[in-house]
């Protein structure tokens, strides 16, 4: 099997996106995983995609189930059970679009939906059930968007997220950044994506013009949650956009077998840090159906928290927080 997949740096971002494994019996031939696994996985993916890009699959270790990297791409048993109080849209965002492919819920700072779609399916993922396919603008709807953002002063930032908006290609994203610029009371762009971490060939030198070389300040936040996704090649795309004065933050989700131990997340800011990426948010899961068995309890949660507070440098401690709908900011759990 592994000759099919080729080395990461032969392969273009593009292609990466387009060669992800989506088939379940693909993904455990590969790993060398029990095939007593697969009719769960095809249940599991007949709700949400499986999608896992070769650079992301290369960092897997083969045969290993506990692998913390495998166990947020892996579809299992447990995503088709319900728990109570989970549901198909936690966040209750589906009602508080203004727009098309806008999110306004905090002050000074309005969300994009910049790209329906992600470069991975991360199996806890609160977007799980999102209707993406109705929240694909064309340019007659980034039109209204940006007379919103335009109307409106009291925003400073724009926050690029999806999906994935850096599953956009470059060109859109220019144009896109160039309509930002010409909106005078907007300070910052802010980038969600995960995609320098799945696929750090996305840093393209075309990527790098649109997220810096213009009035606005960027702040990129990547979303890494295991050290072991932090590879050479992760390093590297992270120091590209370091270079060109981007800031790096860190937003991971706590997820239960994957780092939710105190070597875990130790790891993790201190191999963020050495790569020039402060961790900000740590997230408690959003109680999406499906995701029930990634919980990690408030109480447990806190107690990791206070923690890594106790053995590790301030600012190498992230904001341990929970989003609620309703509320003018993300809830700090302490
Ligand atoms: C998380 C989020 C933000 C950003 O919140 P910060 O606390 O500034 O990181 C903005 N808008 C929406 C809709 C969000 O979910
Ligand atoms: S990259 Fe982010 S939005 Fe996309 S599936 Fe993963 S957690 Fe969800």
């Amino acid at each position: 099997m592994s000759q099919i997949i080729p080395a990461q740096t032969t392969l273009s971002w593009q292609e990466a996106m387009i060669q992800a494994v989506r088939e379940p019996r693909q993904l455990l031939e590969y790993l060398q995983l029990p095939m007593e696994l697969l009719p769960a996985a095809e249940a599991a993916t007949s709700h949400f995609g499986l999608r896992v890009p070769k650079p992301f699959l290369e960092r897997i270790r083969k045969g290993d189930l506990n692998d913390p990297l495998l166990r947020q791409i892996l579809p299992l048993e447990a995503e088709l059970h319900s728990a109570d109080g989970y549901s198909a849209d936690p966040l209750q965002e589906l009602g508080s679009n203004p727009q098309q492919g806008l999110i306004h819920k905090y002050r000074g700072r309005a969300l994009l939906v910049v790209a329906p779609h992600c470069a991975v399916n991360c199996r806890y993922c609160f977007r799980r059930h999102f209707p993406y396919a109705d929240n694909n603008p064309g340019r007659a709807q980034w039109q209204a968007t940006l007379d919103y953002l335009r109307e409106d002063d009291s925003l400073q930032e724009v926050i690029f997220s999806g999906g994935d908006p850096m599953a956009s290609g470059d060109r859109q994203l220019q144009w896109l950044v160039e309509q930002l610029c010409q909106i005078p009371h907007l300070q910052r762009l802010r980038v969600h994506t995960r995609l320098p971490v799945v696929i750090p060939q996305r840093i393209t030198d075309d990527a790098l013009r649109w997220l810096s070389g213009h009035r606005l300040q960027t702040v990129l936040v990547i979303h890494s949650n295991h050290a072991n996704e932090l590879d050479p090649a992760v390093g590297d795309a992270l120091a590209r956009l370091r270079h060109a004065g981007v800031t790096l933050l860190n937003q991971a989700v706590l997820l239960r077998g994957v780092n939710d131990t105190l070597a875990s997340q130790k790891s993790l800011s201190e191999r963020l840090f050495q790569l020039g990426v402060l961790p900000y948010y740590l997230h408690q899961l959003d109680r999406v159906d499906g995701a029930a068995h990634f919980e990690v309890s408030d109480t447990e949660a806190l107690e990791l928290h206070r923690q890594m507070q106790a053995c590790m440098s301030g600012y190498l401690v992230p904001k341990l927080a929970r989003e609620e709908p309703g509320q003018p900011n993300k809830t700090l759990l302490y």
